[in-house]
């Protein structure tokens, strides 16, 4: 799949049984619908707060079809979302996916930012910010 930011080929990255197409290129990751729901809360259903909110035409295109996605954020966070109309799932640009996994309450949240900025090489930045 070609990533929709940098249009580099982007690699399936697996965590507990979800697949994510992450690009190497921008650091930035593809969720299918349902995806962002299973990573942060365990179920497929959109968290609470994380529907798009005040949605404009961006300029960006699904990866799954040709339509071109809409950009907002969601109603509890101020990070810039790419979504397809079409519902087929979500853009997130480096770094994103895991603030918002930071953002989610308790330990459980913890450990899932944690683990995915290992997957994603995010790392050595978080420490060297400290
Ligand atoms: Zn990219
Ligand atoms: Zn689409």
């Amino acid at each position: 799949m070609q990533c929709p930011a940098c249009e580099k080929v982007m690699l399936i990255l697996e965590y507990q049984g979800i697949e994510l197409d992450h690009c190497p290129a921008c650091g930035g990751v593809w969720l299918d619908a349902g995806e962002l729901g299973l990573l942060l809360t365990g179920r497929p259903e959109t968290p609470a707060g994380m529907t798009l909110k005040n949605a404009r035409a961006g300029a960006r295109r699904c990866p799954r079809c040709p339509r071109k996605m809409d950009t907002g954020h969601f109603d509890n966070s101020t990070i810039e979302v790419d979504a397809c109309p079409a519902r087929h799932g979500i853009w997130l640009d480096r770094g994103e996916l895991t603030a918002l996994a930071q953002a989610q309450r308790g330990p459980e949240a913890e450990a899932v930012a944690r683990h995915l900025r290992a997957l994603f090489g995010e790392e050595q930045k978080q420490r060297s910010e400290k």
